[in-house]
């Protein structure tokens, strides 16, 4: 019997757990395929890693993960991913908002021959009109400036069978990273499957507007060179924009005596530097990102795991 291994990530969310753990479970006990499910416990500080502790006690199906500390939601993902044994691997979150209905038909694709699923949102009741504009913002954007396409509404809610796991396992180590976006650029027989986004079950959101924005940089980092070219085309523009004040300075000159240029010359003097501080940021942005990946520090750090010997 083939297995699918379904990786949770949990961080703080003891109001969430219990919940997911009751509805969840008898929608995967009739399942086609047997299963494990894989809780990571992303250095919850409230009562999740006890709540685990005890469900793992109490069916040999639970396998938790405890990080040494908060690595973020990525990392607990990978590490589900690095621990799953099972034919497909599904990544979902902790809270219902992914339905734990829609892995009886990720197994029908998985059976079509499909090897990668990514989940497509209809709709998503819980975020606010601000976070619907600036996510479909930040997707235009990338998708305009780099050079792989990324579908505007897959979630972190995505399957991969063993095959397409075992390359987000070897090759997509990046410490920064998207994992989303790495799932969709693959390859392999790729489908999407549409869900509705329910409101969170309990507890609140852990990404912060001001997480989100970090993470929307890193993302357009990573996969674009462009802003980094920025300062060629900025650099072209601006030149054009000196030759013709030149010439317009010696017309003046020539016809009316030296010009008084005090205002132009504080202004141009400020909008310089600040698109040349601008583009120095940029450069600043992608060293960090070389930096953080030559450091080459671990993506996450395991404390200690329970059910995985058994
Ligand atoms: N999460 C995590 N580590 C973090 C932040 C979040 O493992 O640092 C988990 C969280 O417990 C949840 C999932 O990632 O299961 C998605 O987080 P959340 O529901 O807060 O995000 P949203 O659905 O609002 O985008
Ligand atoms: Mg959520």
């Amino acid at each position: 019997m083939k297995k699918i291994s379904i990786v949770i990530s949990v961080y703080n969310e003891e109001k969430a757990l219990g919940e997911f753990y009751s509805e969840s479970r008898p929608v995967f006990d009739s399942l086609p395929w047997d299963y494990e499910l894989i809780f990571v416990n992303d250095g919850s500080s409230d009562g999740s890693a006890s709540i685990l502790r005890e469900l793992a006690a109490c069916d040999k199906r639970v396998k938790v993960i405890h990080f040494s500390r908060n690595f973020g939601h990525e990392a607990a993902m990978l590490a589900g991913l690095d621990k799953s044994s099972g034919d497909g691997v599904v990544c979902m979150d902790a809270d219902l908002q992914h339905p734990p209905e829609c892995v009886a038909q990720i197994i029908e694709k998985f059976e079509e021959g499909y090897e990668v699923i990514n989940m497509v949102r209809t709709q998503n009741k819980s975020a606010g009109l601000v976070k619907n504009v600036t996510s479909s913002a930040f997707y235009w954007l990338l998708n305009r400036i780099s050079d792989v396409y990324l579908e505007p509404n897959a979630s972190d809610f995505f399957a991969v069978t063993a095959n397409a796991a075992a390359v987000l396992k070897e090759n997509y180590r990046e410490k920064v990273r998207f994992l989303r976006g790495y799932v969709q650029n693959i390859g392999f027989r790729r489908t999407t499957l549409s869900y509705e986004a329910r409101p969170r079950v309990a507890g609140e959101s852990k990404y912060s507007i001001r997480k989100l924005f970090k993470f929307s940089i890193n993302t357009i980092l990573c996969f674009s060179d462009l802003p980094l070219k920025l300062g060629i085309y900025s650099g072209m523009v601006v030149g054009l924009f000196g030759l013709i004040v030149m010439v317009n300075t010696i017309y003046e000159w020539a016809s009316r005596g030296t010009p008084n240029g005090y205002a132009t010359i504080v202004v141009l003097l400020c909008f310089m530097f600040a698109m040349l501080f601008v583009i120095v940021g940029i450069i600043g942005e992608y060293i960090a990102i070389l930096f953080t990946e030559l450091k080459d520090r671990p993506i996450y750090i395991i404390h200690d795991t329970e059910n995985f010997d058994v």
